[in-house]
């Protein structure tokens, strides 16, 4: 199989236009082409006037040898990506590892766990994914929050309601993430997360899928139990024993993953008081900002906006600060809803989702300002008490009903309090409070973010428009602390404990903690086969 790349067509060809591209590119007759895939397809539109379509795809020729020694320039050998288990647990097998957690990161250490004959048992707090729903729009209509079945906690995990994108900058040399999609088309993802460049799921299909890939856990001797917080964790002379859940059960077993989320803050303090090493880490905090998804569409696609191979306008955006403090965009989600992500009581915390579709009227993402524990001082938890602090103000802020404070950017910029919003309607329910934000974080972060929206209005008109809405507080960017683990991926002075994913530290999104759910059930299994031998 061959891999061209950098092939660049017009936005509107026809789709034969593909094919003879190929047979161009490679100099063969049209007998010569015996199949082709569309690997990736993704879209130039630095000349918004001229937007291409560049492909990457895989095709099946006669004489391959001959074409490659030709050495045509974006043409090569297309590398095996197929997946390879690395362990099969005999029959038997008495030992039966624990997964803590069903977010992406949980489900996937589960999923290869049970395809490798582990059979682990899966620990989850919150509810089924679709009682959870249930749960959550509790808040989102009613302002009554479960603090145990919410965005951050239940089936699927964080990233259930979501925008459900899946694109991910980490290194992926062993190709997981390729895994991760073909395992998430077969649960329902639409086929092309397969193909395109930032590929996305949208909060619906996700309900679906995580409860498909639940079926296809049991059906391969997975055990997975819900409202089941793992409230201890027992371990005797550095090593893992088992687990202890609310109501008192005990699991024993010497094989923990670790994969809780980044809101898992009463675990946190389990963990630390068990004395499991764990170290205060950067993460970042800001606002969520709207605009309307055609100020967005224009810039960024101009006479294309609204074309159909297009869909809404994504936007990326950095700037640093005079104040030393770098100011980015995080987890944009066009066309999409601002959404109420809290998990504790009496504190408002924002993100963002969209469906499929991605056909709400308004764009959105956090506009956060990146910190460090100097920010924080204290002990290992403290960046959880700074997080506390400030969705505590917002809650206040918001008028302690759940409802969100907000500020429309022109008010912001001015300095002055929002009494009414604009044109932009606020997509936050159950609502939001027109306030003044500018104590809602810390001074040095409302600075950065005052200096980068009008940096940021230069490279997307309108971004900075005075009836834009800010909501807030955005702070749940990343875990507060990490997990520290060792190259065999256990805790450094945990044996038999996996910290993984996002809350441990080793992960920032849907698809990364994924992967790194993949490799920490290679590490498990690994170990606990081997352990099978020499027993
Ligand atoms: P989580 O998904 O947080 O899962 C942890 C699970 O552990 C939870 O289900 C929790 O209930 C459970 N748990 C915690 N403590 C315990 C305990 N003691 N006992 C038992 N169970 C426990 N990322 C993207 O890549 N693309 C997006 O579009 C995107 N959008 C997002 C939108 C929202 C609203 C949110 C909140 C997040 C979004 N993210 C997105 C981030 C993404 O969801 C996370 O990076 C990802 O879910 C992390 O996966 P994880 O498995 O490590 O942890």
């Amino acid at each position: 199989m061959l891999r061209l790349t950098e092939i660049r067509l017009p936005l509107d060809h026809p789709a034969d236009e593909l094919r003879n591209a190929i047979l161009k590119r490679l100099g063969i007759a049209a007998a010569a082409l015996q199949g082709f895939t569309i690997f990736r397809r993704g879209y130039d539109a630095r000349k918004r006037n001229a937007i291409v379509l560049v492909y990457t795809v895989d095709a099946e020729v006669e004489n391959e040898g001959a074409l490659l020694k030709k050495n045509i320039p974006h043409v090569a050998i297309a590398p095996d990506m197929s997946y390879r288990y690395v362990a099969q647990a005999p029959q038997g097998l008495s030992e039966r590892p624990v997964v803590i957690g069903t977010g992406p990161c949980g489900i996937f250490a589960g999923l290869l766990l049970a395809q490798m004959g582990c059979r682990p048992i899966i620990l989850e707090r919150g509810k089924e994914v679709r009682e959870r729903t249930r749960d959550t729009w509790g808040l989102w209509r009613k302002g009554k929050l479960d603090p145990e079945s919410n965005v951050q906690f239940g089936e699927g995990g964080a990233g259930t309601f979501s925008d459900g994108k899946l694109h991910s900058q980490i290194k992926d040399p062993k190709f997981y993430g390729r895994k991760v999609l073909t395992e998430f088309v077969k649960a329902g993802a639409p086929e092309e997360i397969m193909y395109v460049s930032k590929p996305h799921i949208g909060t619906f299909r996700l309900v679906g899928m995580v409860e498909e890939m639940r079926h296809e856990m049991e059906r391969l001797g997975a055990e997975i139990r819900f409202q089941s917080r793992v409230e201890d964790i027992e371990i005797d002379g550095g090593k893992v024993r088992g687990v202890v859940l609310a109501n008192g059960e005990r699991i024993a077993t010497s094989h923990v993953v670790l994969a809780v989320g980044h809101s898992a803050r009463d675990t946190f303090e389990m963990l630390h008081k068990r004395g499991v090493y764990m170290e205060a880490k950067p993460f970042s905090i800001g606002f969520r900002i709207e605009h309307p998804q055609s100020v967005i569409d224009r810039a960024r696609l101009g006479p294309n906006a609204g074309n159909p191979v297009l869909g809404a306008a994504d936007y990326k955006l950095v700037h640093h600060a005079g104040n030393g403090r770098s100011v980015y965009s995080f987890c944009m989600c066009p066309g999409g809803t601002v959404v109420a992500a809290t998990s504790e009581a009496g504190r408002v915390v924002t993100n963002g989702m969209s469906q499929y579709s991605r056909n709400e009227r308004n764009a959105n993402s956090g506009i956060v300002v990146g910190i460090t524990p100097d920010d924080y001082p204290g002990d290992v938890l403290a960046g959880v008490e700074f997080q506390r602090k400030w969705e505590a103000r917002a809650f206040e802020l918001g008028g302690r009903s759940y409802h969100a404070p907000a500020q429309r950017v022109g008010d912001f910029l001015a300095g002055r309090s929002s009494t009414h919003l604009g044109e932009v309607l606020p997509s936050y329910t159950p609502g939001v409070t027109p306030t003044d934000l500018s104590t809602a974080l810390p001074d040095y972060a409302i600075a950065a973010i005052r200096e980068a929206l009008p940096a940021f209005d230069k490279q997307i008109k309108g971004f900075a428009m005075d009836d834009a809405v800010l909501t807030g507080v955005e702070t749940r960017t990343s875990s507060p602390v990490r997990i520290r683990r060792g190259e065999d991926f256990q805790s450094i002075n945990t044996r038999g404990l996996y910290p993984a994913g996002e809350g441990a530290g080793y992960a920032g999104g849907i698809l990364s903690a994924a992967v790194d759910g993949i490799e920490v059930a290679e590490a498990v299994a690994l170990a606990i086969t081997a352990q099978q031998v020499t027993q």
